[in-house]
């Protein structure tokens, strides 16, 4: 076996492409969107790098034209469940003894393969399946998943880096492993990378896992799985297995060697699993660790010194863009009274010209939300204030799901800092805005503190320094990602590292070495190089 000191590539973040009119990448892209709405792709299971097809299918339809099928994907059985769980810890022995530098290599590959060859047939996937325009998709599927596993790559040799002192005649170690047993990771629709990333980043450090996919996500992240096997991923490290979320996870929670739980998504299913694996515990060859990033009810706190042109943009864009499906979309405005006229006037310019549709016309800023169940859940919250005494829907507040589940951009006024809207998370393109006398500044903040259970993403917008100060310091438990005169979201990997706390989740900051370190065992390793001789010490003499 030959040896060296190696050096990951340093990372950059991946620029995004424009895809402009008239553009090779435009080009590229609408070739893939016509190939991908032509055909009609049959999506296995993945067991140990098998192609599984099971008796139970279930269509892949397009958010915004939902009579067509682009394709078809398979659920996973209790049988399947038990072979990938099976599969994933044998992976597991040859994967985590593999050396470092092949392992980082394998998502190295997969990046660079995202950044070329596959650049456009991932994002037609998520523009198709998930109803995200170019940009959208862009920003997510390629640029963060590239991120994800480039920065991953380098994290983690950093982490090993990370050694323990040595004084003389003694060499300390610390030595880094995977998890004693296998890793559940459970991905959300909203963004492909999550999912690539769930998946991705136990394995990068020696896991075999278990990955259950979004049902309105399978379509795109099957990709990811076509990725990592081209990019050499061995058989059996990560095992896809979609299907009903209940069943497969009430198997994965009973067994013995379930190690570690890697979730994104709403905040009751994760109480709910979190619960259930204290209810198993006594199950467990070892206390399995737990990593869940979950809803948010992200706010933007406006002083009246604000730049009232950029708060507009902030609302406008952090709201609706992908029609408010992030768990960082701005959904509560606490705006003075004083400047409120001119912000609406501006947000209101902006929101006339939004034009809403398939993802296939590149004008179109607004597209589809999900599925049915989102559209029938979103829509109730804008009924409801609709028919409230103590709110009025000031702009927007259509919606129409005949051809694709369609949601206008909403803005809901509100009289009360605890009006339902204000509190609860949507999880669609609703923003509620709360008017304040100046003169109740500290009362206002206290309810954008103290009004939700949520800590993900929250913004500020001053001029005044000592305003921005007393915010910053006043709301440094009320999200895991605050941004000073920017909307709340748009997170960089390695730049703005992800996650929130409270409601929010576990705020173990995705992308990032707090992350890795959930996925590793580590052992403190003593060599004496000299060791004594004699058990009496000076004192008894
Ligand atoms: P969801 O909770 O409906 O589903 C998330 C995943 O959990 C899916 O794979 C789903 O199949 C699975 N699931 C559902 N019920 C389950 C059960 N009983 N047992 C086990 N698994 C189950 O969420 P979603 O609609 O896919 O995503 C939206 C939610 O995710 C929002 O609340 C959003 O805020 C959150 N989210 C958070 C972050 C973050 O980083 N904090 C990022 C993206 C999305």
């Amino acid at each position: 076996m030959s040896h060296g000191i190696y050096r990951c590539p340093r990372p950059i973040n991946e620029p995004i492409r424009n895809y402009e009119p008239g553009s090779e990448d435009r080009r590229l892209l609408e070739e893939a969107l016509n190939e991908l709405r032509n055909e009609v792709k049959e999506i296995p299971l993945i067991i140990g790098g098998e192609k599984i097809k099971t008796d139970s299918k279930k269509p892949c339809i397009v958010p915004h034209d939902h009579q067509q099928v682009i394709g078809y994907y398979y659920e996973a059985s209790e049988k399947e469940v038990q072979m990938a769980i099976d599969s994933a810890l044998q992976a597991k022995a040859e994967w985590e003894a593999m050396p470092y530098k092949h392992r980082a290599a394998v998502f190295l590959k997969a990046a660079d393969l995202l950044a070329s060859k596959w650049r456009y047939k991932m994002n037609a996937a998520t523009m198709l399946a998930q109803s995200k325009n170019v940009y959208q998709a862009e920003i997510d599927t390629v640029c963060e998943l590239i991120d994800f596993y480039r920065f991953n790559a380098y994290y983690l040799e950093q982490i090993y880096e990370e050694q323990a002192i040595s004084p003389a005649g003694v060499w300390n170690r610390m030595e880094y492993t995977a998890l004693d047993g296998f890793v559940y990771a459970v991905s959300p629709f909203n963004f492909t990378s999550i999912g690539g990333n769930l998946a991705g980043a136990p394995a990068l450090v020696g896991n075999g896992v278990v990955w259950k996919p979004a049902s309105t996500a399978v379509y795109s992240n099957y990709m990811i799985m076509e990725i990592l096997e081209e990019a050499g991923l061995p058989k059996g490290v990560i095992n896809f297995v979609p299907g009903n979320a209940k069943t497969i996870t009430d198997i994965v929670l009973a067994h013995p060697e379930f190690a570690g739980f890697h979730y994104t998504g709403s905040t009751s299913v994760f109480s709910s699993i979190w619960k259930e694996i204290g209810n198993n515990i006594q199950k467990y060859k070892a206390y399995p660790r737990i990593v869940g990033e979950t809803g948010g009810k992200n706010f933007i706190f406006a002083d009246e010194s604000c730049d009232q042109q950029a708060l507009a943009v902030a609302m406008v864009r952090g709201a609706y863009e992908y029609q408010g499906q992030k768990c960082s979309a701005a959904s509560r405005v606490y705006v003075p009274s004083t400047i409120w006229e001119n912000v609406k006037t501006k947000s209101f310019e902006m929101m006339e010209t939004i034009k809403m549709g398939g993802v296939e016309d590149f004008k179109n800023f607004v597209n589809a939300v999900i599925d049915e169940k989102a559209f029938t859940k979103i829509t109730s919250y804008i009924d409801y204030a609709k028919s409230s005494p103590d709110a009025e829907v000031i702009f927007g507040g259509g919606y129409d799901q005949s051809k694709g589940y369609f949601i206008e951009p909403t803005m809901i006024l509100s009289k009360t800092t605890s009006f339902k809207t204000m509190v609860e998370e949507i999880f669609g393109p609703v923003l509620t805005v709360y008017v304040y006398d100046p003169k109740d500044f500290d009362a206002t903040l206290e309810a954008c503190i103290n009004g939700t259970e949520y800590a993900l993403t929250g913004a500020i917008f001053a001029q005044d320094r000592l305003t921005i100060q007393k915010l910053e310091n006043a709301l440094k438990h009320s999200a895991g990602n605050l941004y000073i005169n920017d909307k709340p979201t748009g997170a960089v990997v390695g730049q703005q590292p992800f996650g929130g706390s409270k409601a929010s989740g576990t705020n173990d900051k995705a992308g990032s070495k707090l992350n890795l370190f959930r996925w590793i065992n580590t052992r403190a390793i003593k060599e004496n190089f000299n060791p004594p001789h004699q058990y009496e010490y000076p004192f008894m003499s």
